[in-house]
């Protein structure tokens, strides 16, 4: 596979790379300290088609392959040192905006596509609940015929983005006998909707800067209209949708693990202890050779899986074993780069602890590393 970059490909890493560090890495810090989400970065963002890649131009969108989604992706996890914006684009444009612009029909793209894919609206995906985590499917949150439409009683915790959200991408129970094959409905919804309340913020230890809480919805009338894709065919969207977000968290992720490792370089190339740089002691510059090994590793996994995505279901495995390597790479690359920054890497003068923070999140959401490993293994027949 030829994974070289063409020539708009490269410019489109450029531009952000320069737009992410002119406008969305001042006050980095502060925000992480005070869990503060920067609407206004947000919107700029949306300007550079951050928040809708692919969605044609039409709808706003940066009209993108992909493939091209995939590396704007990995730049802004290189240039943007605020984790939790990067996670909250990701969020809404991989979990909510792709998966609507594929299953949505004309009259939701016509109410929803523009303002979610130029970031006037922020997308919420709802998925899981106290009771189910890891085994996603096992929904309490039900949707119950009534009259013309469907009434939601439930609740949802770990949103991201919920408490700043406008439009509810939520998985429901409409047959319990079904469960998973064929009893989740997805709904798309605008946050307005009478009998949606936003619960407590949930405080984390990393990505504080995308704001994450429980939803509740109590007697929730929806219509026919707000179901994505077909009744029971919540699993198909989902499974989508985690496609989609598994891929390209991994590739902001190796857009941190990029930066993580040229921050770690230079540190090795200048401290200086004992008369000579720490670089040259071996103990340090083999930290340095294993995360540049896995940043290479990590790149060509999460390529080959970009490289399917669109193409049908073979391509979840590849997204499976990219989310699994990339993520525990991307974890043990930033405690790597804590080592190599000594007591500096330890306080929150430099921005490698944060990233540490920031990076043991991606081994959890998207399905944890035992449940990736559940998956690939499933695929080998076991
Ligand atoms: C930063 C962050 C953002 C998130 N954003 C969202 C969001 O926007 N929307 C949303 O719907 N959800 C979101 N989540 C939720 C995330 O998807 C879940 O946290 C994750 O799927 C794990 O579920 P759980 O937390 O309930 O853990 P549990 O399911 O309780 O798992 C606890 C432990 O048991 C292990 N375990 C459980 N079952 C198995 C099994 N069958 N085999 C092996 N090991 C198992 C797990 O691997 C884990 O180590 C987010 C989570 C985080 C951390």
């Amino acid at each position: 596979m030829d994974f070289s970059l063409s020539n708009e490909q490269k410019l489109i890493r450029e531009q952000i790379i320069a737009f992410a560090e002119k406008e969305l890495n001042s006050k980095a810090a502060e925000r992480d300290k005070d869990q503060l989400f920067p609407r206004e970065l947000w919107l700029k963002a949306g300007e550079q088609k951050l928040t809708g890649l692919t969605v044609p131009s039409l709808f706003g969108g940066g009209n993108m392959d992909p493939f091209s989604a995939i590396i704007a992706l990995e730049a802004l996890g290189y240039s943007c040192t605020d984790g939790g914006l990067n996670f909250a684009i990701c969020a809404h444009f991989l979990a909510g905006v792709s998966p609507l612009l594929h299953f949505g029909n004309n009259a939701q793209k016509e109410k929803y596509l523009s303002s979610v894919s130029t970031g006037k609206s922020i997308m919420v995906n709802c998925m899981t609940e106290n009771t189910s985590g890891s085994d996603a499917f096992h929904l309490k949150t039900s949707a119950k015929r009534y009259k013309d439409g469907f009434i939601i009683d439930g609740s949802k915790t770990f949103a991201s983005n919920g408490p700043v959200a406008d439009t509810i991408l939520i998985y429901t129970l409409t047959d319990e006998n079904k469960g998973f094959l064929g009893g989740i409905t997805a709904f798309i919804l605008d946050m307005k909707t009478e009998g949606i309340s936003i619960g407590n913020s949930l405080e984390k230890m990393g990505l504080r800067s995308c704001n994450m809480c429980e939803l509740f919805f109590d007697n929730v009338f929806v219509s026919e209209s707000d179901i994505l894709g077909q009744i029971g065919g919540g699993t198909t969207v989902f499974n989508y949708s985690m496609e989609w977000e598994r891929t390209g968290m991994a590739a902001c992720q190796i857009g941190s693990m990029q930066r993580l490792l040229e921050q770690s370089i230079k540190y090795a190339q200048t401290r200086i202890i004992s008369n000579e740089s720490i670089g040259k002691k071996q103990a340090v510059s083999h930290r340095i050779a294993n995360m540049k090994m896995q940043l290479e590793a990590g790149r060509l996994l999460t390529y080959k899986a970009a490289n399917g995505l669109n193409t049908g279901r073979e391509n979840t495995l590849n997204a499976s074993i990219a989310k699994l390597f990339v993520s525990e790479a991307y974890t043990a690359a930033a405690m790597e780069a804590v080592t190599i920054h000594g007591g500096n890497g330890y306080t929150s003068s430099y921005p490698i602890e944060r990233a540490l923070r920031d990076a043991i999140g991606s081994t959890i959401y998207s399905g944890t590393s035992d449940i990736q490993r559940n998956i690939i293994s499933s695929w080998l027949g076991l």
